[in-house]
């Protein structure tokens, strides 16, 4: 039976599912099944984390992680060192580099990588926002907030190196090291899939660019 044969507000559900990433059709009417087959509480109460989360979650204004403030955590959090930082592409990397527990650092997070192949130029990042993070802390006299480093954490894959050499290009003009996690990641890696034993060791060997 097609999902067309389903009431309209089940279909629209279905519908909404598989719009979400990894859902497709067959998962998405089975997860709808289940929402409208078990405690009625219990569909009510996702909507409403939805909801909230939406309303509420937002980019941090300085790092562009997630956070419910216009700061978030780890960018207000002065017992970090605030002259390194680690780009990612993603808040789902972010907390994987935390869950290692190897870096004290603030953190840059792109929302993308440079794919040209995909029709994702650097401008659909938060890559021009990293370039006048770092602009802003070496105009700045106050030295404790200047960036001295970047440590340039997109995955090993292809658009990840791309994404790293570009911005590795882009910021040669000002006195910052530059260095690349590697070493323990497989080709083709996504951080957010590595344990946490190769993520600590990725960025403790970081190589300079
Ligand atoms: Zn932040």
């Amino acid at each position: 039976m097609s999902y067309a044969s389903y009431p309209p507000a089940m279909r629209r559900l279905v519908n909404e599912l598989t719009k979400l990433p990894t859902i497709g059709e067959k998962s998405a009417v089975r997860l709808a099944y289940h929402l409208l087959s078990h405690d009625p509480s219990q569909a009510l109460e996702l909507s409403e984390a939805i909801k909230e989360a939406r309303l509420i979650v937002r980019e941090c204004e300085r790092c562009f992680g997630l956070s419910e403030e216009p700061l978030c955590e780890i960018c207000c959090d002065q017992a970090r060192t605030r002259s390194i930082v680690c780009v990612v592409e993603k808040p789902a990397d972010l907390i994987a580099i935390e869950r290692s527990m190897g870096y004290r650092g603030l953190f840059h997070v792109l929302h993308g990588l440079w794919s040209p192949l995909r029709g994702v130029n650097p401008e659909k990042t938060r890559i021009r926002e990293l370039f006048d993070r770092i602009e802003r802390t070496h105009a700045d006299s106050d030295s404790s907030e200047r960036i001295e480093e970047i440590v340039l954490a997109t995955g090993t894959t292809v658009e990840g190196d791309a994404t790293a050499l570009y911005i590795a290009n882009s910021v040669k003009h000002f006195p910052v090291r530059i260095s690349r996690i590697a070493q323990g990641l497989p080709k083709g890696g996504e951080l957010e899939y590595a344990d946490e034993m190769t993520l600590s060791h990725a960025l403790e060997g970081r190589r300079r660019m």
